[in-house]
């Protein structure tokens, strides 16, 4: 029996200060609800899946309730999971009236045999198995109004806005026979074009997980993350012996310097071991297994994630 182990991340970039308090309650309950269902001899799929509803459920963060809107004031979501298992995935893009994208991405992976729906299709399949649509407006919160009526009409440079504010939220998961399992959920970026599709929903880029080397999911600028495949770089790192950690920092490092992109990343690699890192000014997240028990923060501060290693 292998030790489970659950990571959360609610998305790499600055946290304003009235909004750390409500992300670390997030990441926090979202961990303690995964673990459990690790402990109890849950999947990692089903600990990935839970971890990211909850966090879709909360409206402080960038997926399900509480999105940034995209330029015309809709809620367009992209969402991911993967088996690290069978190598299979589902993925939801670009998604209006559905409150939890990662519900329908892993009906995706399980009832198709497709790995990615967009738009209509993604929904008229949501329809035939009876997931429910719902009124778009129930994902709209005051804040993401409030900004949107705010950037409205002004050219903004979307890396700069990055540095300030961006929460997509993603988990990666052992459980205790060792399967791994990795997904990402996103609202995407401010005042997006309708249609945009990030790389959160694109397998390799958004999420990736492989029993043999390791799971990950990533955030932040997804064009920037698309041009390095940055999660499948990750795995491609750790499977060329690097931990998780070394694989995440170099990973992170490399999309820097090609791109100058920002982003984050968290990993488990076969053995366990966990990766985090950002290199934007913050990145919420909490992990928790037997060795670690439970550990939330705001900054992946290198004294701290050293010892833990
Ligand atoms: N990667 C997401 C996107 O570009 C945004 C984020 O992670 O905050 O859609």
């Amino acid at each position: 029996m292998v030790r489970p182990i659950v990571i959360v991340h609610a998305g790499a970039w600055n946290i304003p200060d009235e909004l750390i308090e409500p992300h670390l309650q997030a990441v926090k309950k979202a961990v303690r609800m995964s673990y459990n269902i690790l402990k109890n001899g849950g999947s990692a799929l089903d600990a990935v899946e839970t971890a990211i509803k909850i966090l879709e459920e909360d409206p402080h963060v960038d997926a399900g309730v509480g999105s940034f809107l995209n330029a015309e004031g809709e809620v367009e979501l992209d969402a991911i999971i993967m088996d690290g298992k069978t190598l299979k995935a589902g993925a939801v893009a670009a998604v209006k009236n559905i409150r939890n994208p990662i519900v329908l991405a892993r009906k995706v992976m399980e009832l198709t045999n497709h790995i990615l729906l967009v738009g209509e299709g993604a929904n008229k399949f949501a329809r035939s198995i009876g997931i429910k649509e719902i009124d778009p407006q129930e994902l709209v919160v005051e804040r993401e109004w409030k900004r949107w009526r705010e950037l409205k009409g002004r050219k903004i440079d979307i890396k700069v806005f990055f540095e300030d504010k961006g929460n997509t939220v993603g988990a990666v998961a052992m459980d205790v026979e060792g399967n791994l399992a990795a997904g990402t959920s996103t609202g995407g970026i401010p005042m997006k074009m309708p249609g945009r599709v990030g790389d959160s929903p694109l397998i390799g880029c958004g999420a990736y997980a492989d029993n043999e080397f390791g799971a990950v999911s990533t955030t932040g600028h997804g064009e920037s993350i698309m041009k390095v495949v940055l999660a499948k770089s990750i795995i491609d790192l750790i499977s060329r012996g690097y931990t998780a950690q070394e694989a995440v920092v170099m990973g992170i490092r490399y999309m820097e310097k090609k791109v100058n992109g920002r982003g984050g990343a968290i990993a488990i690699d076969r053995l366990g071991n966990i990766g985090i890192y950002h290199n934007t000014p913050k990145m919420a997240f909490a992990v928790m297994s037997d060795k670690l028990g439970l550990i939330a923060d705001i900054q992946c501060r290198e004294d701290l994630l050293s010892e833990l290693l």
